[in-house]
């Protein structure tokens, strides 16, 4: 739950009387976000460069699927189209197939 903040933050350094600017983004995020497998792993893995050579989002997808958090991230990230990279084991262009099948 997100707590109150005492004071408004500095714009120089953005923190707060009881929250800093990253303990108050962690706050806001959905508690499943906390136990995903990705959060142990390099975030490039995830939001792989157009483009690049190979297979980029193999590795990202094998450790989705062992993810405890699945379907928390993939129904966040199918709810969302604004996202980029990898959520929930899927690429952007699987989770726009996938909204298609939930019209
Ligand atoms: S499913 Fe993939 S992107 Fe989502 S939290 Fe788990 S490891 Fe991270």
């Amino acid at each position: 739950m997100i707590q109150p903040r005492q004071v408004a933050p500095n714009p120089d350094t953005w923190e707060t009387g009881t929250l800093d600017f990253m303990d108050l983004l962690e706050q806001l995020r959905p508690p499943w976000m906390r136990r995903g497998s990705c959060r142990d792993h390099s975030e490039l893995t995830w939001f792989p460069e157009h483009g690049a050579p190979g297979n980029p989002t193999a590795a990202a997808i094998a450790i989705c699927r062992l993810c405890l958090v699945r379907t928390d991230c993939l129904t966040y990230a199918v709810d969302r189209p604004e996202l980029r990279g990898i959520w929930g084991g899927e690429s952007e262009r699987g989770r726009e197939r996938l909204r298609g099948h939930a019209r």
